[in-house]
């Protein structure tokens, strides 16, 4: 995730219906591939936690081995957003 990462609305993804509301940003904080807790995210379709392409990348490797494109920071991150994958670009 870089700076050059774009913005789309959240209508213009075609991907929401893989977000399950009742997953939320809470769970482990540690990835379940590395155990590493810093930068977590959570996949919104699964609840699994995975660090961030900052880290060990194991929040892209779900996305292409499940097809499960959404993710947000895990709650104790003390930030919030919305990435989709599957669209490469933040959702407002
Ligand atoms: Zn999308
Ligand atoms: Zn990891
Ligand atoms: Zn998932």
């Amino acid at each position: 995730m870089t700076n050059e990462d774009e913005t789309i609305d959240r209508e213009d993804c075609p991907h929401l219906d893989a977000l399950d509301p009742s997953v939320g940003t809470g769970g482990p904080e540690q990835c379940a591939d590395c155990g590493g807790t810093e930068h977590v995210r959570v996949c919104q379709s699964c609840g699994r936690v995975h660090c961030c392409e900052s880290m060990e990348s194991h929040d892209r490797d779900h996305w292409e081995e499940t097809g499960h494109p959404l993710i947000r920071p895990h709650e104790k991150q003390g930030y919030d957003f919305l990435w989709c994958y599957g669209c490469g670009a933040y959702l407002s």
